[in-house]
């Protein structure tokens, strides 16, 4: 029995797999509503309430400088870096930075658990979201599940397990709701890695677009879209395969996002501590993005492992990017010549590091933007955060 003193949480109940969320069509099926947390969904779902600005201060004790361009583009942050693993984790999505982590604030006693994303055991890209407790159980999680993961769906386990210290590791709209119930979780702390997220997709759309560009969408081990403009596919028997950008069927793969993340203006993930990715660093290299001193906390542990480099930032984006905008929107596709050829010339001129980063939130939010706008007009004012307003304003859009 609840009495009126305790937490509304502990009257409700989730949903059960299959029954459509409070976000309806925009859920990105972020785990929360699994979970008796749900009682808060209204003020923490990503797509029913924005607030990335009242939880960035919250969370980092300021608000992003909108007028500082790395500001604008990356959120707060003390310091950007390029960096790999000195002895990368084979079968990881990059070198295994995040991994690597997870596992070393485990091993010191940091952290009692892990909040990561395993596999089911027949399908290797069927998300798995656990609380890993062992080193052993992090590295199961290692590469990218590329489809929407029901991540919060753990999170009645942390009362139950009596957990104080935690480390979660998960994209942007996972992270907003986590950050949104944080207080309520019962933890002394709460630690948060995370990686930019876009362009998502449910299990079936994975299938479609493995379908739509893979020589072979059966052996796909792992994919990535990389800064060289070319979605590299490594398969099963160690072989690569190289897409360039320019020759994906985008009319055919216009639906395949999910409605959710053609809506996301999270792409940098605002509100994790420390983030991961690739996009603003040389080919090759991670970007790291250390947002608050927690984040740096979780980063010098494994400073002995990695080597770094400063950020850096070569060619303009802009022209790219305005050219894109009506590309993307007629579905054009080039063929395939064009597009590796489009690819080589942009490749060599085109822009590199942090503008490199630039084009591609650039691309992705006046995309997104117009989805949103057209699809759901209503929403489109609140649902914008200020940063991406400013972005967006940069260029012509199309009615
Ligand atoms: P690993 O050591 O291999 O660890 C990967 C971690 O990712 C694991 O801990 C696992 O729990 C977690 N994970 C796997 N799948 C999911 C999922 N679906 N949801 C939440 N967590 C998951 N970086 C960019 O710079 N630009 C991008 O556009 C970009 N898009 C991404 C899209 C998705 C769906 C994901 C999951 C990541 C994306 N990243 C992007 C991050 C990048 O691909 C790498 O994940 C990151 O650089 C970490 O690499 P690593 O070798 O250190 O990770
Ligand atoms: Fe619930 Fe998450 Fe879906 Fe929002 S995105 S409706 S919080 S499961
Ligand atoms: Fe969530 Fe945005 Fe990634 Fe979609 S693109 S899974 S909404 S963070």
């Amino acid at each position: 029995m609840t009495t009126a003193s305790e937490p509304r949480h502990l009257k409700a109940k989730g949903l059960k797999r299959g029954v459509p969320r409070p976000a309806k069509a925009l859920c990105s099926d972020c785990g929360l509503c699994d979970t008796h947390y749900i009682a808060y969904v209204k003020d923490a779902c990503a797509f029913l309430h924005q607030q990335i600005a009242e939880l960035e201060a919250r969370a980092h004790s300021r608000r992003r400088d909108l007028d500082n361009e790395d500001e604008l583009y990356f959120g707060v942050h003390q310091e950007m870096m390029a960096a790999r693993k000195i002895e990368p984790i084979a079968g990881a999505q990059w070198t295994g930075i995040v991994s690597t982590i997870a596992c070393q604030m485990l091993e010191t006693g940091l952290v009692e658990g892990v909040v990561c994303v395993q596999n089911t055991p027949e399908d290797r890209f069927g998300p798995m979201p656990v609380i890993a407790r062992t080193p052993e159980e992090v590295l199961a999680a290692k590469v990218n599940k590329p489809t929407l993961s029901p991540n919060l769906s753990i999170l009645e386990q942390i009362a139950q397990s009596g957990m104080k210290r935690l480390l979660a590791i998960g994209v942007g709209c996972q992270i907003q709701a986590l950050r949104a119930v944080e207080k309520e979780l019962g933890l002394e702390k709460l630690y948060v890695l995370g990686t930019p997220c876009v362009d998502n997709v449910t299990r079936d759309g994975l299938q479609k677009f493995l379908e739509t560009t893979s020589r072979s969408p059966e052996t796909v081990v792992h994919y990535e879209f990389m800064q060289d403009f070319r979605v590299h596919f490594k398969h099963e028997d160690g072989s690569a395969e190289t897409v360039p950008f320019f020759g994906l069927k985008t009319n055919k793969l216009k639906d395949v996002f999910a409605p959710s993340c053609m809506s996301c203006f999270d792409y940098v993930n605002s509100l994790a501590d420390l983030v991961v990715g690739y996009m603003g660093a040389p080919f090759g290299w991670q970007w790291l993005v250390v947002r608050n001193d927690t984040g740096r906390e979780m980063l010098n542990l494994v400073q002995d492992q990695i080597e770094t480099q400063a950020v850096m930032s070569k060619g303009d984006r802009k022209a790219a990017v305005q050219q894109s905008i009506p590309a993307y929107d007629k579905g054009v596709t080039l063929p395939m010549w064009a597009a590796q050829l489009m690819g080589v010339v942009i490749e060599r001129i085109g822009p590199k590091g942090l503008e490199y980063a630039r084009f591609s939130i650039d691309s992705h939010f006046t995309r997104n933007y117009l989805y949103t706008q057209r699809n759901y007009p209503d929403k489109l004012a609140a649902h914008v955060p200020d940063f991406a307003q400013r972005i967006v304003e940069q260029y012509d859009l199309p009615e």
